[in-house]
């Protein structure tokens, strides 16, 4: 609505008013050319999204602390970022707390902010963190991993790109552990298992695109902070299989799917990455929807990696940008399907909790 606000706006600035209107349509070009620039970037730099339109699907809820007995928190911390707690143990995703701007990501080399990530870490209560398990090596994902990690002494587990990152931030080997993807590993009452999966199918912004380079899959060597957002370089993507006693969750960050690696699954709640859904043919939406939410069957889902992660967390979050996903249209398709299958939907703010079981 405001963008065709804000197209009148720009016709009225140039549109020729007396009769030489060749002559002056000719000057007002190059004004034109400029506006319908600023134009494309105001829409491109707006949310994809607006989160009124979902304030029923937020729990605007006040828990009850401590935890009681037999009830698994979670608290969402943005994009993937999700802490699971059950009164003992907190289990961390990904992580990623520092949340550069789109300004500094794109012409910088971004680094962890000390003191993001510890406002963070207190702001969230996490006091008991044992582990965090990165989903794939991307910078919004696997950049403070290493540093939560040395905050907390939480154990980090990854593929080998991000026991790299690790290594450049200085994190002893004997404080991290490669994934072994279907070997079950415990901590505390949580068994998690790691799932092979895949990435979000590429993009491509301003001509560069997120595609992994066949030639260079991994990061290969210890990477060392500040560096460019680019040489987070993907090293594989996974999901995390969470038990807790007869309790079961999925966490699935990015939107894409390994043909019949879930067959086997079933789980009471589902965080499912959403980001860039509505983007790709209906075809894929399909087979993705179906290859997760109609086989694992979850009472629950919670979408995730919808948020602007070029924001930091002490502002509400907001939808991602125009510029790279479409939200609302994400959200609708996602609505449209779990209320044929009768699958509750919830979203959470940053740092809001929710109690699972
Ligand atoms: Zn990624």
């Amino acid at each position: 609505m405001v963008c065709q606000r804000f197209l009148i706006l720009l016709i009225f600035i140039v549109m020729p008013t007396k009769p030489s209107l060749y002559q002056k349509l000719n000057q007002s070009l190059p004004k034109l050319f400029f506006l319908l620039i600023l134009f494309c970037s105001h829409c491109a730099f707006r949310p994809s999204g607006n989160l009124g339109h979902y304030n029923s699907y937020f729990p605007h809820e006040n828990l009850p602390n401590p935890i009681p007995k037999g009830k698994i928190r979670a608290t969402f911390l943005g994009t993937t970022s999700i802490l699971l707690d059950d009164g003992e143990t907190q289990i961390i995703t990904d992580a990623f707390f520092s949340r550069p701007s789109l300004w500094k990501t794109a012409f910088s080399k971004i680094e962890s902010d000390p003191s993001t990530v510890q406002s963070v870490i207190t702001k969230a209560k996490i006091d008991r963190l044992r582990a965090i398990f990165v989903c794939h090596s991307h910078y919004d994902h696997v950049m403070d991993a290493p540093l939560v990690a040395k905050q907390t002494k939480a154990k980090l587990f990854g593929s080998s790109s991000t026991l790299n990152v690790g290594l450049g931030g200085d994190l002893s080997p004997n404080q991290m552990e490669k994934f072994q993807p279907g070997k079950p590993v415990q901590i505390g009452k949580f068994t998690i298992t790691v799932l092979e999966s895949k990435h979000t199918p590429p993009f491509r912004i301003f001509g560069k695109t997120n595609a992994t380079d066949p030639n260079h899959p991994n990061i290969e060597s210890p990477l060392s902070q500040p560096i460019k957002a680019t040489d987070y370089i993907e090293g594989g993507t996974f999901d995390f299989f969470i038990q807790h006693g007869k309790n079961k969750i999925l966490i699935k960050s990015s939107t894409n799917f390994v043909e019949g690696a879930l067959d086997k699954i079933q789980v009471d709640v589902l965080f499912l990455g959403i980001a860039q859904l509505s983007l790709q043919p209906v075809s894929f939406q399909d087979t993705f929807y179906k290859q997760t939410v109609q086989t694992t069957k979850p009472k629950l889902l919670i979408p995730i990696h919808w948020d602007n992660f070029f924001k930091p967390l002490s502002e509400p979050l907001e939808p991602n940008l125009q510029l790279g996903d479409d939200f609302e249209s994400n959200m609708k398709y996602i609505l449209k399907q779990t209320e044929k299958d009768k699958v509750e939907v919830q979203l959470l703010q940053g740092f809001e909790t929710i109690d699972l079981f």
